[in-house]
């Protein structure tokens, strides 16, 4: 295992001080001339960085929710008043993917996009990716904030990046070979695609120099079924990773594999019981991001639901972490008959199966009854009946609730790109 810079490794105390300091300079510069913040923290009785003189001080901060920041957008379109500088000094815009309402748009000042791509090399320093590395990047880069930023972490680290945008799935599985990538960065959804894609095509992935792989925007990669298919596939390691467009590049894994490490040097990270704001052990995340001034957030409630890991870590990071990376938006959440379940508790028991590739969730209501049906594509046609069972059997168990299962052909349900969109709602649809 490598060696943590001496940053990640301070004790929680210095850490703490080191974190209150950031923040009072970070208002200090944001509030005077950021009109979002600076009304916000204004009715709360915050006009520079020496009211907040303690965590004391910080818990009694407002929450800021995707909501506000909509709306703060939808009123003064096109970027809202969350900016703390006058717009030429702004250099890059994305936007959230917006699979849930209309997207938030986000600027970056040069100072503040530095600040992105140097946490996104702390996540290859976590994966143990350095300067002789050759990253391959599997998509094309759109206005979704996505990648983009490992792309700046790479050139921050001096590993040489391989674009591979504008090809198909296959031609990007022959070019990794061919320029010998020894990282790639996807979703891990994409990941186990682009290893059926190979193997459609004989290309033997797992004897290619690809050595780690790391994964965001989905839970896939700390769910150990998935993990340990992604390793197999492409004879390397799976790296979970988490960001967010408004937030950044907050979560990383180290080479220990033991829960999603919180990047704490440049976030002041709570977990929240979502109903009443008050701490938790599992809950909603809640962040501040500490260098990005020209657009921040400040306690921004994320909506991942996250659990918290109990002890230090072998690595030596003195980062908390979270068990099982993220474990899924809290609107994701289904509820079915008084049980809350998530879509990566499904994904955890049906990845358990070798023989069943791709899955689909059903929501259904029939009559009074909520009803959660999973497709799942199966390979041995002749056991199918067998593997279904063995699947409602483990989900039942596992959550609770009576699940049907089905077997659908194999290849019959969608593929995806970048994120997987798996999970379908019946009952909101009949109700919209
Ligand atoms: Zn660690």
């Amino acid at each position: 295992m490598n060696t943590p810079p001496p940053d990640d490794t301070r004790d929680a105390e210095s850490r703490r001080a080191e974190q209150l300091r950031r923040l009072r300079e970070m208002l200090d510069a944001v509030l005077p001339t950021n009109p979002f913040y600076g009304a916000k923290m204004a009715v709360a009785g915050v006009t520079q960085g020496q009211d907040v003189d303690s965590f004391d001080a910080y818990a009694r901060l407002p929450f800021t929710t995707k909501g506000e920041l909509s709306e703060d957008q939808d009123e003064a379109p096109p970027y809202g008043t969350n900016l703390t500088y006058p717009s030429p000094q702004y250099v890059r815009m994305h936007q959230t993917s917006g699979t849930t309402g209309s997207p938030l748009r986000w600027l970056d000042t040069e100072e503040s996009w530095s600040w992105f791509g140097a946490c996104w090399a702390d996540v290859f320093g976590a994966a143990g990716v350095d300067g002789s590395d050759r990253v391959f990047f599997p998509f094309s880069f759109g206005p979704f904030i996505g990648f983009w930023t490992a792309y700046e972490g790479a050139r921050r680290i001096g590993a040489m990046a391989l674009p591979g945008g504008a090809m198909s799935s296959e031609q990007r599985v022959r070019a990794i070979v061919e320029h010998k990538a020894t990282v790639v960065v996807s979703t891990p959804t994409y990941a186990l695609r682009l290893a059926e894609v190979a193997a459609e095509a004989g290309v033997d992935l797992a004897s290619s120099d690809v050595r780690v792989t790391i994964h965001a925007g989905e839970p896939g990669a700390s769910i150990p079924g998935t993990k340990r298919r992604i390793d197999e596939a492409w004879g390397a390691t799976c790296f979970d990773h988490a960001g967010a467009t408004e937030v950044g590049a907050w979560g990383f894994e180290c080479e220990a594999h033991a829960g999603m490490h919180l990047n704490e040097a440049e976030f002041i990270c709570e977990v929240i019981e979502p109903d009443t704001g008050d701490p938790a052990d599992e809950g909603e995340l809640v962040l501040t991001n500490l260098g990005r001034l020209g657009m921040p957030v400040i306690r921004y409630r994320t909506g991942d639901h996250v659990r918290l890991a109990a002890g230090p870590c072998p690595c030596g990071r003195t980062y908390r972490r979270i068990q099982g990376g993220v474990i899924g938006r809290i609107d994701d959440a289904l509820l079915v008959r008084g049980v809350v379940v998530f879509p990566s508790a499904v994904e955890s028991i049906v990845r358990r199966f070798p023989a069943v590739g791709e899955f689909a969730i059903h929501a259904q209501r029939h009559g009074e009854l909520d009803q959660l049906t999973v497709q799942i594509e199966s390979e041995a046609a002749a056991d199918s009946e067998a593997t279904t069972d063995a699947v409602a059997a483990a989900l039942r168990e596992a959550l609770g609730l009576r699940v049907s299962v089905e077997s659908v052909a194999v290849g019959s349900l969608p593929r995806f790109d970048l994120k997987a969109r798996r999970v379908t709602d019946h009952r909101q649809q009949t109700h919209d």
